[in-house]
């Protein structure tokens, strides 16, 4: 058993992590101001190949493993919690082409998003169904009049498109992408009848409507609406049918990834309250020697270490090819609340001064409760770890 990174997953972290301490750092607060992301965020981590690490090299990416994407999701988070979105939702996407798509849909879509020409939203969620995304009812309707092959003067090879009809929600970076991963049904019924299309979001006749968010302003939330919207037969991706199933799978490498987001954020927060703990002073010495203040921060201490021990085993296990549904489904419910309740703390041993906005540990709060609910609920959660852990095929503990 080997507990730590590689040297080059070593030498990677440092890179991430000075990149991200300054470039990124400045920018975190900025942005929540302006509600955008800053443009050379997208621009710089596109250079530096953060928006394609999973994507194989062949298709322009960087070939990550899982264990490295995780480590650079960590350093992002720590320093931008929101730049690290631009990781996460790109790789969603990616993940359900390379696991679904053909070899010429590989081809067509992934170089766009590994340099980050491309950027993708995730559409999964609808105003009627979240946890229970397998009965969601936007449907994908064969259309005898579309196009094969979806060229811009509609002369397409293959026939038979579709047509897409209802409206997602709720969707990261819906505002600002240009083109998007959706499921829709093509078959009654729930989970099986759901499939996955690639669509460009450049049609004039898909709305779309920002939220007015918590947290996380930089990215953004929308609701988007597709009205009979023509796709070309080949923005299905990989066979009908097959959506759901191939979008489960790419959520059992994101949540391990969010829960390493929530854990560098955490860190931070941490990191700044044991600093503010060992220089302030009241009743004569430092707060930190109170264990009143010193105890909070040790047990957050504690809690970090071992959800991040559950994120990187999920990662791991994936990158060995072993089940890891489990450990992400911990992972998911239990970082984001470990984060949570960390940054809280360290709000609190700041003083009043953490209650300002001068310092970023209330949107530090504010950012992190949007991925308690983001890509599945705590509660959503614990089921699929109960289903695991004392449904039939439970192992014994
Ligand atoms: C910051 C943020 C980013 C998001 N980004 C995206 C995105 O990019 N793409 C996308 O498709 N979606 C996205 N979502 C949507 C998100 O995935 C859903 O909000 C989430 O899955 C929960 O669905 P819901 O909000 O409809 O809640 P509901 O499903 O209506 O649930 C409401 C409450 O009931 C609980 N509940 C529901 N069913 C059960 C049950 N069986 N047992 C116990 N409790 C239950 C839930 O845990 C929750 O507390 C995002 C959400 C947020 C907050």
């Amino acid at each position: 058993m080997d507990l730590d990174f590689s040297e080059e997953q070593h030498r990677f972290q440092e890179s991430v992590r000075e990149f991200a301490r300054t470039r990124l750092a400045p920018r975190y607060a900025a942005d929540d101001r302006s509600g955008t992301l800053d443009r050379r965020t997208r621009e710089e981590m596109a250079g530096l190949g953060l928006m394609g690490l999973t994507i194989p090299e062949r298709y322009g990416g960087q070939g990550a493993d899982a264990l490295s994407t995780g480590i650079a999701a960590e350093e992002l988070s720590r320093a931008d919690f929101n730049a690290a979105y631009l990781l996460l939702i790109p790789m969603l996407a990616a993940e359900v082409v390379l696991s679904a798509g053909t070899e010429e849909q590989r081809e067509r879509i992934l170089p766009a998003i590994a340099d980050g020409s491309a950027l993708p939203c995730f559409c999964l969620t609808e105003p009627g169904h979240g946890s229970d995304a397998a009965h969601l009812t936007m449907r994908a309707e064969r259309d005898g009049t579309g196009t094969g092959t979806g060229g811009d003067d509609g002369t397409g090879t293959g026939g038979g498109g579709w047509r897409l009809t209802g409206e997602k929600t709720s969707i990261s970076l819906g505002m600002i992408a240009d083109s998007a991963i959706v499921f829709a049904r093509t078959a009654p019924g729930g989970a099986r009848g759901v499939s996955a299309f690639h669509i460009s979001l450049d049609d004039p006749s898909i709305q779309r409507s920002a939220f007015r968010d918590l947290g996380s302003r930089a990215i953004g939330r929308a609701a988007i609406h597709f009205d009979g919207l023509r796709l070309p037969a080949d923005a299905l991706i990989g066979s009908e049918g097959d959506g759901f199933v191939k979008c489960m799978q790419s959520f059992e490498l994101s949540r391990a990834i969010i829960g390493l987001m929530c854990l560098g954020l955490a860190s931070a927060a941490l990191q700044e309250a044991i600093e503010y703990a060992r220089s302030r002073e009241a009743f004569g010495r430092p707060i930190g020697a109170q264990q009143g203040v010193a105890f909070p921060l040790a047990e957050a201490a504690t809690m970090i270490a071992g959800a991040r021990w559950v994120c990187y085993e999920a990662l791991w296990r994936r990158d060995q090819g072993r089940p890891h549904r489990v450990q992400a489904s911990m992972a998911k419910w239990w970082a984001p609340k470990v984060a949570v309740e960390t940054a809280h703390q360290a709000l609190l041993t700041l003083g009043h001064s953490g209650y300002s906005e001068e310092l970023p540990a209330g949107q530090r709060i504010r950012d992190l409760i949007g991925l308690e609910i983001g890509d599945g609920t705590a509660q959503i959660m614990k089921t699929l770890v109960a289903r695991e852990v004392i449904g039939k095929t439970a192992r014994p503990y």
